[in-house]
């Protein structure tokens, strides 16, 4: 179905608006995130001026914005060009001098011919007792006082553009707008007292109180809620097509995951257990399980998915790991080995890294189906690479993973399962909105005998000092990781101040300092960390690439520079990297104050908790949406509208339409789901529709 023809105005391109030329037209698109009409017109107001106050001149209040019929009586340009240029003006109560510094004399006399009359509007001030208004913001003819609003909203700028000028590409967006069929249930939209889109989005650009700019207000939470509700209906229709098509039942009989039971040296935390009863409720199914494991670092996720890789394997079916880097996807071979060992499982590890013969010799176990369990990067799913018959799709630590991936993924094999596992604890809100296609596991509880991280906030002034007291924490055994700031996502900026930290720490610990950064090239990188973990490094100095996964129970102290730069979640991942031996652990933030209060509310708070959800939640409170998965993972949806800590308790709602719109009315058939094909073409969640079954 092509995009319904009423919203064909929305999607032209800016430049039909007009002043908006290729230059502007550049300007606004980046501005507004986005090519077309309907991206400005979902640009908002960030604030007001009220012109509504007309007074007569002689009643006018000094300091306030006022709009004014003035007949203009003499001109008194400056003696000189610095000098300010004065125009005299009066209206029946009395008189008032507009100001103007570094005046076109010209430009001034077209503006205010003396004898005429003209509508004046800007600041009003008292000089010498005297009112006066410097630079009016707006001076028109009689005639034409519409043009001044009575609100005028004030957007978020760029260089280049002018309130001015969006202002008027947005009044004639508006235009562009015309009544949409309504794709909200009615009794909904009339509990909330919610407007038609249309009204909705005229309603955005006009506020005039300023409530109306709050992101609960009736215009911005219907159209947020549009948003929702299309993000919402993708997620559904996607896991209804993935779930119904050609899923399997994997019935293990539990033979092999036995062994490895019995192998392991400790017991499943009761977290682990129900995880995998429902991984395990999801395999038996005859549909497709899409599962997210979410559990904080160390909470042991990787044995969950063992477990659940054996189940498959039972079956005789094959599964696959999949870990974002090649030293993740390395440690999980190392670390899963002896338990798939206990099992007689046979597992082989395919990176980019491997080429020629040994690739070929890979590939063809897998294709073969002696290897049942295959561990890798990205190279694991890429073309050429084929399965004998993949039951299992684990992929570790990925939210980078978006909707469309994850669907690609599985088809590698007839009725993968796939089980999604990110260490990243994500509030509920964000779990809806980023995986709201996926049934959630949450492992909740970390395995016994963890000690809590000694986290303290120590000041850069005391940069010496602690290097002291690392020198003494060394000498009885202790690694440490330490991790340089980022520099505004700069990864060349990043790079010098890891170099230059790197350079120091060695002055005082010589050659047991290491080096590892986001630049490096694979095995370069692998030897650094295989130096650190076997203990011939005492200290590895690391841009933000140790985020992700790497385990080293032996380092015990995490230092972290200029903590304040980072965000919660990610100080959390990082600290997470100690504490997994038995020995107690420290993290040590390091700030350069003078820190403002937000730093301060963040700082303390890691000092004071280490429950991972907790921390996500006050994230998301504190910095928004894309800075809590990362702002490069595309895994979370862009909202123009919605903003997911504000609107909240509407993404539930939202979710829970969907579901109901896909209980009654799956292919989306009715008049109600006509009009919500409109609206994912509104918001190009077009791709949804080509999963909206056939028939
Ligand atoms: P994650 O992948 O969630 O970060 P891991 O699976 O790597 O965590 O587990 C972290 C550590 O905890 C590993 O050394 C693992 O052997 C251990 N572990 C896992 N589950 C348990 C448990 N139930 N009891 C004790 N230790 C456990
Ligand atoms: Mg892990």
């Amino acid at each position: 179905m092509p995009r319904p023809f009423e919203l064909d105005p929305l999607f032209r391109a800016l430049s039909v608006l007009p002043g908006v030329g290729p230059r502007n037209a550049a300007l606004l698109e980046k501005l507004c995130s986005g090519p077309k009409v309907l991206d400005l017109l979902f640009h908002r107001p960030a604030d007001f001026i009220d012109r509504s106050y007309a007074p007569t001149v002689s009643e006018s209040e000094n300091s306030r914005i006022a709009t004014m019929a003035l007949r203009i009586d003499k001109h008194a340009p400056g003696a000189h060009r610095s000098k300010p240029y004065r125009v005299h003006c009066t209206d029946e109560s009395g008189a008032i001098t507009l100001v103007f510094f570094h005046a076109n004399k010209g430009w001034v006399e077209k503006q205010l011919p003396v004898g005429e009359m003209r509508i004046v509007s800007g600041k009003v001030e008292y000089y010498q007792g005297n009112p006066q208004i410097v630079h009016p913001d707006f001076i028109v003819k009689p005639d034409e006082k519409d043009l001044i609003e009575k609100t005028e909203p004030i957007y978020p700028l760029t260089q280049g553009i002018t309130n001015k000028a969006i202002r008027k590409a947005i009044k004639a967006g508006l235009e562009f707008v015309s009544p949409l069929p309504e794709w909200q249930d009615a009794e909904f939209i009339k509990r909330q007292k919610w407007e038609p889109f249309d009204k909705a989005v005229a309603a955005l650009h006009h506020p005039e109180r300023p409530q109306d700019l709050e992101a609960l207000a009736p215009a911005r939470a219907r159209l947020a809620y549009d948003e929702m509700l299309a993000n919402q209906l993708t997620m559904a229709l996607v896991r209804q097509s993935h779930r119904k098509v050609g899923g399997r039942a994997f019935n293990g009989d539990g033979r092999l995951r036995a062994k490895i039971i019995a192998a392991l040296p400790f017991k499943l935390t009761g977290a682990q257990e129900r995880s995998l009863a429902e991984i395990d409720e999801d395999m038996k199914e005859p549909l497709k399980m899409l599962r997210l494991l979410q559990g904080d670092v160390g909470s042991g996720k990787t044995i969950v998915a063992a477990l659940a890789m054996a189940a498959a394997v039972e079956t005789g079916a094959q599964a696959a790991i999949m870990a974002p880097t090649e030293i993740l996807a390395r440690q999980h071979y190392e670390s899963l080995q002896p338990l798939l060992d206990a099992a007689g499982l046979n597992a082989v590890i395919l990176t980019g890294r491997d080429k020629g013969k040994m690739r070929e010799a890979i590939l063809m176990q897998i294709l073969s189906g002696e290897a049942d369990i295959i561990i890798g990067t990205h190279a694991i799913f890429q073309d050429g690479v084929n399965y004998k018959d993949l039951g299992l799709a684990v992929i570790d630590e990925q939210h980078r993973f978006g909707v469309h991936q994850r669907l690609q993924l599985s088809s590698k094999g007839k009725g993968t399962d796939v089980l999604v596992m990110t260490a990243t604890p994500i509030p509920r809100t964000l779990t809806l909105t980023a995986y709201g296609d996926m049934d959630v596991s949450r492992l909740d509880e970390k395995p016994p005998g963890r000690k809590p991280i000694d986290t303290r906030l120590i000041t850069i002034q005391k940069l010496e000092d602690m290097i002291d007291g690392l020198r003494r924490q060394i000498e009885t055994g202790a690694r440490i990781y330490w991790v340089c700031p980022l520099v505004e996502e700069s990864e060349v900026m990043d790079l010098a101040a890891a170099e230059e930290r790197y350079d120091v720490l060695q002055q005082f610990f010589g050659e047991r300092v290491g080096l590892v950064h986001g630049r490096m090239k694979g095995p370069e990188k692998d030897a650094v960390m295989g130096k650190f973990a076997g203990g011939e490094l005492d200290i590895l100095v690391a841009t933000t690439v140790i985020e992700v996964g790497v385990n080293v129970p032996e380092a015990t102290i995490m230092v972290i520079e200029h903590a304040e730069r980072f965000g919660l979640s990610q100080l959390h991942q990082l600290r997470g990297r100690v504490g997994r031996g038995g020995t107690k652990s420290y993290c040590f933030l390091l700030y350069s104050g003078p820190l403002g209060e937000s730093a301060k509310a963040r700082l303390s708070m890691m000092r004071d908790t280490e429950d991972g959800f907790l921390i996500a939640e006050k994230d998301l409170e504190l910095r928004g949406a894309g800075d809590v998965l990362g702002v490069k993972q595309s895994g979370l949806p862009k909202f123009r509208l919605a903003d997911l800590a504000e609107h909240a308790a509407l993404i539930a709602t939202a979710r829970d339409d969907a579901k109901l719109i896909m209980d009654k009315d799956p292919a989306l058939k009715t008049k109600r789901g006509a009009a919500l094909k409109t609206l994912l073409y509104l918001f190009e969640r077009d791709q949804a529709i080509q999963y909206l079954q056939s028939g």
